[in-house]
């Protein structure tokens, strides 16, 4: 049981209780006072005609007071009486006792005879009682008291058949609101406790949790928001094992052969100096080649993380031709020559950096996986709402079966080569990962004629 559910579900009963009850008490009672007050009205009215005409006697006595009575004909009343000031009865419209008001009549008649106006209303048995106490004042002061009396069963009975229905109709609605309400919190709350069971295992690291949920409600889009989570969490937790075991991998080789060749140093007697230096030698290549692979892969991790990175309209044809005038003392030694066509302002919204390290890495291939002699054409447009880097060189090209994998981090088809060159199986990732951050995509393409073409497609902005 779920304190929760409990709380609501009280929570909304308190309320509906308080609101019946309220119709239940407040609404009755303020219909009774209401007829009270016409029952008073309706007697004040009566009784300022009769004791007017009363107040014009001498005296008052049986005879005159019956004679007035007579005269006024006053029959809509249910009683009507006159008693003088010392207590005799000197009118009385009924003898019907039947009708008495149950209350001490002579308290409210000594009220009167001091001048003032007694109301007394009472509603029991279903009838409405009322009666009016009004003091007669001839010429020599208070002569007597006229009492005038009501019983009205009529409006009596529509009250209390009202009252029964208010009684049902509360019943019947307090039950079926209650009903409805802890049915829709019990539902709403299996709802939210299938969420919770599917969020709870993803603390462990089940990222394979799934939430099924039906119904097109807020729950169940939270319940879809939830699985593209874990669906996002275990494709990132996997590709972080994978890189996790590349990187090791890629990281002991280097290591292992400084650890090899610091050994036979050390082992090798009277070792000469040539050789010394030599071992020497290559324990500073691998040491270098450990330095780039982690810088590479501090890059790629930035990436990862997608920091802030400042980005602003930045013209790529500037960043190629600085990256060219970079490489080419590399491609002069093998004699390959870098051919340009750029278009004018192909802005992109990005930081040098990115830029640099998309460009650089496409040349920097184009050139390492070339053939002496070669050739390597970069090509910049603005088309459509694109701007289109084109890197292709007249190179040793990548094998079909490779082409699907050499965006993948580590992945290195010759890797002799790729390692002679320098190579660590990350720049193209780099690409790749650059591309897609700048909202970009990037495409490899084999040469008819031989060697790759490379098209990174980005985004064009205009310069502010
Ligand atoms: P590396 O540091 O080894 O160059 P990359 O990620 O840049 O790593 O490239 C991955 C692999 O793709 C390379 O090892 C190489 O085999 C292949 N490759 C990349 N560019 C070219 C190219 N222009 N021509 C032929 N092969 C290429």
């Amino acid at each position: 049981m779920s304190s929760l559910a409990v709380k609501i579900s009280l929570a909304f009963i308190a309320i509906i209780l308080i609101l019946l009850i309220l119709a239940n008490t407040y609404f009755l009672t303020a219909s009774r006072d209401m007829i009270f007050t016409s029952k008073q009205t309706m007697l004040e009215n009566h009784s300022a005609v009769i004791t007017t005409s009363l107040s014009a006697m001498e005296t008052l006595n049986h005879d005159n007071v019956s004679q007035i009575m007579e005269l006024l004909n006053v029959s809509s009343l249910n009683r009507i009486s006159v008693i003088s000031a010392d207590g005799k009865v000197l009118y009385d419209s009924t003898t019907d006792f039947a009708n008495e008001l149950p209350l001490n009549v002579e308290e409210f008649i000594q009220y009167a005879l001091t001048g003032n106006m007694a109301f007394y209303a009472n509603f029991s048995d279903g009838a409405f009682r009322s009666a009016l106490y009004n003091p007669i004042t001839l010429n020599n002061g208070i002569a007597g008291v006229l009492i005038l009396y009501d019983i009205d069963e009529t409006q009596g009975s529509i009250l209390l058949s009202l009252q029964s229905s208010v009684k049902t109709i509360s019943f019947v609605v307090g039950a079926l609101s209650v009903s409805v309400i802890i049915f829709l919190v019990y539902y709403l709350l299996s709802r939210i406790n299938i969420i919770l069971k599917g969020i709870q295992p993803v603390r462990e690291g089940h990222y394979n949790s799934r939430i099924e949920m039906s119904g097109n409600d807020e729950l169940s889009a939270l319940a879809s928001e939830f699985n593209r989570l874990t669906q996002r969490l275990q494709e990132t937790d996997n590709i972080r094992r994978r890189f996790v075991a590349d990187a090791s991998h890629e990281l002991k080789t280097p290591l292992a052969s400084i650890r090899l060749l610091s050994d036979s140093i050390l082992q090798i007697d009277n070792i000469d100096e040539d050789t010394a230096r030599e071992f020497i030698e290559d324990i500073g290549n691998e040491a270098e080649r450990l330095a780039h692979t982690t810088e590479r892969l501090l890059s790629l991790t930035k990436l990862d993380n997608e920091l802030q990175v400042r980005r602003e309209p930045i013209d790529i044809t500037e960043v190629a031709k600085q990256t060219i005038r970079i490489l080419q003392p590399i491609a002069d030694v093998r004699s390959i020559s870098i051919h340009v066509d750029f278009d004018n302002n192909c802005y992109v919204l990005a930081s040098e950096d990115e830029l640099f390290h998309i460009v650089m890495n496409l040349i920097e291939n184009a050139i390492k996986y070339n053939i002496d002699n070669g050739a390597v054409f970069v090509s910049i447009t603005s088309s459509a709402n694109n701007i289109v880097l084109t890197v292709e060189d007249t190179g040793v090209g990548v094998p079909p079966e490779d082409l699907p994998h050499i965006f993948d981090r580590f992945y290195r088809v010759d890797k002799a080569r790729s390692r002679e060159a320098g190579g660590t199986g990350l720049g193209l990732s780099i690409v790749r990962s650059t591309a897609t951050m700048l909202h970009g995509s990037v495409i490899a393409l084999r040469r008819k004629e031989g060697g790759m073409t490379f098209q990174v497609r980005l985004p064009m902005v205009t310069k502010a």
